[in-house]
């Protein structure tokens, strides 16, 4: 199999290792046989050969003379044929070495690549096995590499790797593999004395300081850190090497994920909490994936309301999943999870879709307000499957609010205009959610066509309480009138936040004051306590002097249902 690639990457098409052998063995007895012949008949010829050409003796046998010059020109033949096969061979063993160095390391850097590093490991822990030592391996992940690579080119992306690789090989010890796994990802394992924790986290921050020196490129520095996991095990009989090395990579790798988390450029020890934390996510994936299939996502809402009059004007939805087997749990659990899945927009359509029908149902001046995940105004078609989900319901798009996050403005802003705009034209209001807690600029808000921004809770939770929150809100309130934004305030949860607030405008709000998010049956009562469910749709006759006999009636001030919705 080894020969077989080998052949492929050497690009050979030379005769089978067997019949080569024999061909060499062939032209190697023809050599020796000439020979033997050559001495056999050059005694009985060259001698009289000589005497003629000396004394004029009578001349030699002539068959025999022949016989002779034959055998000469066998034996440059067979001297030729050897040597020709000697080079042959010499030629085919480089260009194997070339074959098996290619199909083996990583051409960039010359460390192990991915297809030779678990042979490679097995025959370390066969060694330690036999010597007593215990393997350490450690996975070692670039931090921001791609942002270099985007901002500086490949080459210099290259460069990194390069150096990298020079220095990690320079500090590991004897012995050790090292290898390129593809990317910016490197393994490496040493076999060492057993119980030398200290000397491992003595490398490992050496390991993590060479890596974070600046690499010098044309005329500036590459900076560059690196996040490392570490994993260590005795070798014993009952290991295979094969188990072991992969158990060992699998952990290594959850500590690299885990020193990623914990802020990138250091090394994190392999604890086994996080194969629990990784089991746990598993079981969170399936339940998910069953709880899209069972229905188990359902919409709440929470109350927002006009605080100068006090009217309520329209709910927030928030998603819920009712899990049999974890209770209900909070979307800031689940919606990150399901992004990573690739689930969030069948799961987010499903929500809004139940969501139109409950608002249906509501009094027509009340609005609906979704959040939408950044990963979803990555798709083209996000626009067309809201309207498709308007019409199905038969919902006004007046009366639909689409709460974007801040992190949206970090994807691609072309995109995220266009989006916006397109549902904007079909009347559909957009609002920026969470402000105050991203990065998103001046320039961002005045150039996106955004119809309100939502001010985070952290900042009106603590309102009266803490000095920098009064002068966020006092900042966001004047920013909002100059660029004649409406502005809502999440998170008012007492009277007192609510009186400061007033000073600084007249805002919508929503938070638990006015009520938790409550189910979609438990609004529904209370709406209907309050008298706003929508009218049944009159008879046909009727319809116009209805209009306007009974037009609109204002809206009853929040307060007064406050109790009603929890
Ligand atoms: P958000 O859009 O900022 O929603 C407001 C969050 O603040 C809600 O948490 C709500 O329950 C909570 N909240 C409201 N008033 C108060 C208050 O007075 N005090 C306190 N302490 N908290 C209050 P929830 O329901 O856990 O939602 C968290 C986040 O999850 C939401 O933040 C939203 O970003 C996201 N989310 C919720 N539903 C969906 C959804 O269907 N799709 C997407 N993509 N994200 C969703
Ligand atoms: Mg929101
Ligand atoms: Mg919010």
């Amino acid at each position: 199999m080894a020969q077989t690639e080998a052949d492929k990457l050497a690009g050979t098409t030379a005769s089978p290792p067997l019949a080569r052998a024999e061909r060499d063995i062939v032209a190697l007895g023809i050599l020796v046989a000439a020979i033997l012949l050559f001495v056999g008949t050059g005694s009985s010829v060259l001698g009289p050969l000589v005497r003629n050409l000396a004394y004029g003796d009578t001349p030699a046998d002539s068959a025999l003379g022949n016989a002779l010059i034959l055998n000469i020109a066998l034996i440059i033949f067979g001297w030729r044929r050897h040597a020709e096969l000697t080079r042959e061979v010499r030629e085919r063993r480089n260009a194997e070495e070339n074959a098996r160095l290619l199909a083996e390391t990583d051409p960039l850097t010359g460390c192990l690549n991915r297809r030779s590093v678990d042979p490679a490991i097995e025959s370390l822990v066969a060694a330690a096995a036999a010597s007593g030592d215990e393997i350490v391996l450690a996975m070692i992940d670039l931090d921001g590499f791609k942002r270099s690579n985007d901002l500086h080119g490949h080459q210099a992306g290259d460069a990194v790797l390069v150096e990298t690789a020079r220095r990690l090989r320079a500090l590991l010890p004897d012995g050790s593999v090292l290898a390129r796994l593809g990317g910016d990802e490197f393994v490496c394992a040493a076999a060492l004395p057993p119980g030398h924790v200290a000397t491992i986290d003595g490398l490992a921050a050496q390991l993590n300081e060479a890596i974070a020196l600046p690499i010098g490129w044309h005329g500036t520095t590459l900076d560059i850190t690196g996040s490392i996991g570490i994993a260590r095990s005795a070798v014993d009989v009952d290991n295979s090497p094969r188990a072991l090395s992969h158990a060992l990579q699998h952990r290594a790798d959850l500590a690299m994920y885990q020193a990623k988390k914990n802020g990138r450029n250091r090394y994190c020890w392999f604890d086994p909490s996080m194969e629990r934390e990784i089991q746990f996510r598993a079981e969170l994936e399936r339940g998910i994936r069953d709880g899209i299939a069972n229905g188990e996502f359902v919409p709440f809402y929470e109350k927002q309301v006009d605080l100068e009059t006090g009217a309520l004007t329209g709910f927030e939805m928030l998603a819920r999943w009712q899990s049999p087997r974890f209770g209900l749990v909070s979307p800031e659990t689940f919606i990150p999870i399901a992004e990573d899945m690739g689930v969030i927009a069948p799961l987010s359509e499903a929500l809004i879709r139940q969501a139109l029908a409950d608002a249906r149902g509501w009094d027509p001046r009340l609005t609906l307000s979704v959040n939408i995940s950044p990963l979803q105004l990555r798709d083209p078609w996000f626009a067309q499957k809201i309207l498709k989900l308007l019409v199905e319901a038969n919902f006004p798009p007046s009366r639909l609010e689409i709460e974007i996050t801040e992190t949206c403005l970090h994807e691609n802003i072309g995109v995220v205009r266009s989006l916006i705009t397109s549902l904007r034209n079909q009347g559909i209001a957009i609002s920026l959610d969470d402000f105050g807690t991203g990065y998103s600029s001046l320039a961002q808000l005045r150039s996106l066509p955004f119809d309100r921004i939502k001010i985070d809770r952290s900042f009106v939770s603590t309102l009266g309480r803490n000095k920098d929150s009064s002068t966020i809100i006092e900042a966001i309130s004047s920013l909002g009138r100059g660029m004649d934004l409406p502005i809502t305030a999440e998170g008012i949860e007492s009277d007192t936040v609510l009186e400061e607030l007033r000073k600084y405008g007249s805002f919508k709000g929503q938070g638990y004051l006015y009520g938790e998010p409550a189910s979609s049956d438990e609004v529904k009562a209370a709406l209907a306590a309050e008298g706003l469910l929508a009218m049944p749709a009159p008879a046909p006759r009727d319809e116009a002097s209805a209009a306007v006999a009974d037009p609109a009636p204002a809206l009853a001030p929040a307060n007064a249902t406050r109790v009603a919705l929890r």
